[in-house]
């Protein structure tokens, strides 16, 4: 994990003189022996985690109460909830991955003495594994490309969130994600009613791809997709219809975080004034430049957020 792509780089470099011509491992593969050590030296040994995974009620993460970070127990009730999570995707990845080669090595030959071990090991790791694999979010930096009039995204680092993980998907998601200074954020870029779920998208919008498509790549997380956006064939932008004749064009420049802010509050007050009409081009052009704002406020550290908000009260 990194706080920018400046220090990925140079870690990358240095890595690069060890490593080069070296079968790296696979991030989720080398997370899942961070978690597996993790749990071990929180629990003290292999049986102690197995005991206490086989005793935990915890369905999901609100079974637990994680308002207490300072309190011994926090870290073990964070592996519990993480244990939780679901885990519908098997990858090729996850597949190919030997855990008879892995066991043999270091750390692993320390403390995988007996066969029930081994097997206790195996399929705690299979689960990690998947579990990371169905849940990870990629976390990424941001910069505006102005030739392409597109962001794009750096990748620095990964997160699992226990609660954030509880999102459903949709084509046509009411919240957006974004990483601010280490920490995944999300935005409310479309109306939501009370009661009503809120969904965010896995990476695949009903605007800028086919619903063929965005069901083939959803395939692999379990389910089919019967969002709104599949249900009434949203169309993608460029079909859209234009609904509205004064409509100005929003100005992708790149912009001061602060003052992203304050358009992105427009531009949602712009969304909720004409969301009876959405989808249609404008209510679409206008939730890509709030995705656009958003980039621009992620460069902001969240306690410098804080502070612009605070002076205006
Ligand atoms: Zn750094
Ligand atoms: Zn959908």
């Amino acid at each position: 994990m990194y706080c920018c792509v400046e220090c990925k780089d140079e870690h990358d470099k240095l890595l690069h003189l060890f490593e080069c011509g070296q079968e790296p491992l696979h991030e989720s593969v080398a997370l899942t022996v961070k978690m597996i050590l993790t749990a071990l030296t929180l629990t003290g040994s292999i049986q102690n985690l197995q005991r206490i995974l086989n005793d935990s009620k915890c369905q999901t993460v609100f079974d637990l109460d994680l308002s207490k970070p300072q309190d011994e127990s926090h870290k073990l009730n964070i592996l519990l909830a993480i244990n939780a999570l679901t885990t519908v995707r098997e990858t090729e990845h996850t597949k190919s991955v030997s855990l008879e080669e892995m066991f043999e090595k270091h750390p692993f030959d320390l403390f995988l003495k007996t066969d029930v071990e081994r097997e206790f090991m195996r399929s705690f790791t299979n689960k990690q594994l998947k579990i990371l694999d169905t849940n990870l979010y990629d976390m990424k930096e941001h910069s505006y490309l102005k030739s392409s009039n597109r962001t794009h995204g750096h990748s620095i680092g990964s997160g699992l969130c226990v609660f954030a993980s509880l999102f459903s998907h949709s084509c046509d998601p009411s919240v957006k994600r974004i990483t601010v200074d280490n920490k995944i954020a999300f935005v409310v870029v479309q109306p939501i009613q009370a009661n009503e779920q809120i969904f965010v998208s896995y990476g695949y919008s009903s605007y800028e791809m086919p619903r063929e498509i965005r069901q083939l790549h959803l395939e692999s997380y379990g389910f089919l997709c019967d969002c709104v956006a599949c249900q009434k064939h949203y169309p993608l932008l460029s079909k859209q219809p234009r609904r509205i004749s004064y409509y100005n064009e929003p100005n992708h420049n790149a912009m001061t975080a602060l003052a992203a802010i304050c358009e992105l509050k427009k531009a949602c007050k712009f969304i909720e004034n004409i969301y009876d009409r959405h989808p249609c081009y404008e209510t679409t052009d206008m939730m890509i430049y709030c995705d656009h704002l958003l980039h621009q406020i992620s460069k902001l550290p969240l306690e410098e957020y804080a502070l612009s908000k605070a002076k205006k009260h």
